[in-house]
Formats: structure tokens, C-alpha cells, sequence
């Protein structure tokens, strides 16, 4: 899976185009891979790697250090990662993500991206405004949290470790993976207080 503006991706196009053309492939497999990564391979990855950093310490000192490393060698069904850099949220440090270019995103460990993220107000305005764009998606930060705002490449992709919640003390791993949304490791939201 690549960027819609790459080599690879205008490739990729190509060939779907002509293998549906020849009868060889069905807009419905592709919307079934579509389906996959949105709902089932994507989030679910990113979750156990949230879940795991926040029950391992030495899992979430490694994943800091090197979040490229640990994912390929997980081997995830959504593939290799080039270059993948994990970012924690503290109680005074948030962190959200953005691609200023294009659509830049962590398929293998968080899927497709949703459509406001490709956006080209959420784009501009999460880098000028960042405060004021979460907010309006929902996420209230007071104003003593310093916001960092992370521009995704081709080359570089985040993954924001959100806060684990209060009240998830006794949860075992599988557990916290449930709790985990998209959203809150794009840093768009806060996971809430169980
Ligand atoms: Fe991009």
C-alpha cells in the first residue's frame, strides 16, 4: 500500500484498472482489501502496540527508541514499515499528526485514513491552530499542555502513544487493546476515564 501520488501508487492504480478491465479482479475484492484495512488490519495493529507499551515499560522503551524495528519485526499483516517514530503523550505534552502535503499515514499499523484527514483544512489549520482545531473535533486541552504537531512523509510516518486511561490500573493487555481508538493515536482525541 502506497501514497496515491507515488510512482508506486499510480501504479498500483494502473494495475487495478486493467485487472478489472480484463475480468481478473472485481471492484468488490478491492473494496473487501479496502474493508480490511480500515476496519479490521490498520487500528487493531496500533492498538496492541499501544496496549503492550502501556502494560511493558522495556516494550514501550524500545518502541520509543525505535518503532520501525519493533513493528517489522512483528511482522503485521499490513506490511513493512519504512520509517515509523512513535510519540508519547504526557499529562503537560500532546502530540497529533498531520501529513501538510498530502495523506502521509502509518497504514500498517493504523490502515486507511479517514476522510478529514486527508482533508485540506484539517491540513493547513492543525499546524496553524492546533488548539482551536482539536477543540473543535472535540479534544478541550488546557492551555498549560504544550501541542506538538507532527508532519508525516514519505519517508516518516507517527504514531502518537496516547495517555492510557484512568481507571484501567487492573485491565490485562487484551483488554486495554479494546479501548484503544484510531483517533486518539492520530491525537485527535483522548481516550476517556473508564
Ligand atoms: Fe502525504
Amino acid at each position: 500500500m502506497t501514497d496515491h501520488n507515488s510512482p508506486q501508487g499510480i501504479r498500483a492504480e494502473a494495475i487495478e484498472s486493467l485487472l478489472i478491465d480484463k475480468g481478473l479482479l472485481s471492484a468488490e475484492v478491492v473494496d473487501a482489501v479496502i474493508t480490511t484495512y480500515t476496519e479490521r488490519v490498520g487500528p487493531m495493529n496500533g492498538a496492541k502496540l499501544v496496549a503492550k507499551a502501556w502494560s511493558d515499560p522495556a516494550f514501550k522503551a524500545d518502541l520509543l527508541a525505535d518503532a520501525t524495528k519493533v513493528v517489522n519485526g512483528l511482522g503485521f499483516e499490513g506490511g513493512q514499515v519504512d520509517k515509523l517514530i512513535v510519540k508519547e503523550c504526557g499529562l503537560m505534552d500532546h502530540h497529533v499528526v498531520v501529513c501538510t502535503l498530502c495523506s502521509c499515514y502509518p497504514w500498517a499499523v493504523l490502515g486507511l485514513p479517514p476522510a478529514w484527514y486527508k482533508d485540506p483544512e484539517y491540513r493547513s489549520r492543525i499546524v496553524r491552530e492546533p488548539r482551536k482545531v482539536l477543540a473543535e473535533m472535540g479534544l478541550e486541552l488546557s492551555p498549560e499542555v504544550r501541542i506538538h504537531v507532527w508532519d508525516s512523509s514519505a519517508e516518516v510516518r507517527y504514531l502518537v502513544l496516547p495517555l492510557r486511561p484512568d481507571g484501567s490500573e487492573a485491565l490485562s493487555e487484551g483488554e486495554l487493546e479494546q479501548l484503544v481508538s484510531r483517533d486518539s493515536m492520530i491525537g485527535v482525541t483522548k481516550l476517556p476515564s473508564l
